[in-house]
């Protein structure tokens, strides 16, 4: 009985925690499918089990996914399809990920709430606006100039705070603010760029896909340790757009 009441409570404060994390999104017409993309997102965590070793993703990675309005991270003309599980063009030849994989992406690199983050990539904004929901700060990093514009237009639109946005080659990281708790790579170097691993601090994540262009990338994790030295995972077999590196 008296365990029945304290899992009660502990609903009523889920269900308390999930609307206040909503209001990004709150009242826009989109709840059910978001709710319906989050089911997908836990039915792809459960069938990818064998590779990342998750069976489930933390509560507070579910709801920052269901606070994040995707739909205005997508041109218009796609916005119907914005909770589907699956990438979509955002214009210049990229492309916003799989809700699936921007969920395990902010899993894998271990946000917690006094987290500086950065993502290198910004593209439309999208997984800059999760990792804004879990850490303090986010610096996203965008190579072509349009996109960058475009997708600090969108956070401010939203009143999203903590993110800042700064057009420029990421692959050098952006070490005015390293070192990192944690780094997001959201386009595929050939192998891990050097400066992101010196900008992350010890004991910290980096994730990143990594792999020869258009071919098999993996989605690799690297820790930190205390001593400086890293340990790598490779998770998940993964197709991202290319890291562009203007030193080649
Ligand atoms: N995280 C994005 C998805 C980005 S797609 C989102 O949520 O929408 C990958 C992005 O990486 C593209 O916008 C591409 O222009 C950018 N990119 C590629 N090489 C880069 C580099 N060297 N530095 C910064 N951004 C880069």
């Amino acid at each position: 009985m008296k365990e029945r009441a304290a899992v009660c409570r502990a609903g009523a404060m889920a269900v308390l925690l999930a609307h206040a994390a909503s209001a990004l999104a709150a009242g826009d017409g989109y709840g059910d499918a978001r709710h319906a993309m989050l089911a997908d997102i836990r039915a792809t965590v459960a069938d990818t089990r064998d590779y990342t070793g998750l069976a489930r993703l933390d509560d507070r990675v579910m709801r920052a996914m269901a606070a994040v309005p995707r739909h205005e991270f997508v041109p218009a003309a796609l916005r119907e399809f914005a909770y589907l599980n699956r990438p979509l063009p955002i214009g210049e030849g990229q492309t916003i990920s799989q809700p699936y994989i921007v969920a395990l992406m902010t899993q894998l690199a271990g946000v917690e709430e006094d987290d500086v983050v950065l993502e290198v990539g910004t593209g439309s904004g999208y997984q800059a606006a999760v990792l804004a929901q879990l850490a303090r700060q986010v610096y996203s990093v965008e190579i072509i100039e349009a996109l960058g514009q475009r997708a600090k237009q969108t956070l401010a639109r939203l009143g999203v705070e903590n993110v800042s946005v700064k057009i420029g080659d990421g692959y050098q990281g952006w070490a005015e603010h390293a070192p990192y708790d944690a780094i997001v790579v959201t386009a595929a170097p050939e192998a891990m760029p050097p400066r992101l691993l010196e900008q992350l601090k010890p004991g910290a994540r980096l994730v990143a896909p990594v792999g020869p262009q258009r071919r098999a990338q993996s989605l690799r994790v690297v820790e930190k340790n205390e001593a400086g030295g890293v340990e790598v995972k490779d998770i998940l077999p993964v197709a991202f757009v290319p890291m562009v590196h203007p030193d080649d």
